[in-house]
């Protein structure tokens, strides 16, 4: 198993959980693979409290998509929670990894205020949902570009799984709140926004100029 790549992980983890299908006790029904689940779990990047309680496996349908299978653990409080396969082979998420979604998050209110009474997608101008509707950094700075000059105007230091911490939308957020309303002013006085459809903003990602 260890000589695996994360691919053929996830597929064979896929495949392990489909040929048995939907099952209310996975340890009683299928010792050997539950066996082979159970180890897997030891390696969810949040395992304390995925873990808590823990009494047994089963597989459940998808909660968004009831064509799809989901891996649930059981806890003694009755609790049923899903417990995703894919995070259990990609171990814990890297500092960096984390520290671009917070960046991200910081600015999210940001993003949403912008987007309140948007209707047009400023290429093509067609009218567009809420939920088709993209915020584009557009102008001079990329968001890239934005967070690259904060950081270098107000380093961040060593970086440490202390300098986050996570919001009510289980999303990362900086523990220094100081830091953080720093960049939400930076971002705010920085950013040039504009709305996009879905589409153009795929062709922008391809090269169409900003
Ligand atoms: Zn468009």
């Amino acid at each position: 198993m260890s000589n695996l790549t994360q691919k053929q992980r996830k597929a064979y983890f896929s495949e392990l959980v489909n040929s048995i299908g939907l099952c209310e006790d996975m340890e009683k029904e299928y010792p050997s693979q539950y066996a082979e689940l159970y180890e897997l779990i030891q390696n969810h990047p949040e395992k304390e409290r995925k873990l808590k309680d823990y009494v047994g496996l089963r597989i459940i349908k998808n909660l968004k998509n009831p064509r799809l299978l989901s891996l649930a653990v059981c806890r003694s409080t009755g609790e049923v929670e899903t417990i995703s396969w894919v995070s259990c082979i990609q171990g814990p998420e890297s500092m960096e990894s984390v520290l671009r979604k917070c960046f991200r998050e910081e600015i999210t209110d940001q993003i949403y205020k912008f987007k309140t009474g948007k209707k047009q997608c400023v290429k093509c101008k067609k009218y567009i949902s809420y939920h088709e509707m993209d915020i584009d950094h557009t102008g001079e700075y990329s968001f890239y570009d934005l967070q690259t000059n904060y950081t270098r105007e107000n380093p961040i230091g060593d970086i440490q799984w202390e300098t986050f911490t996570y919001n009510d939308k289980r999303q990362p957020i900086f523990a220094d709140r100081e830091y953080a309303e720093r960049w939400k002013e930076y971002h705010r006085e920085h950013a040039v926004l504009q709305s996009l459809c879905k589409a153009c903003h795929r062709v922008k990602t391809y090269g169409w100029e900003k």
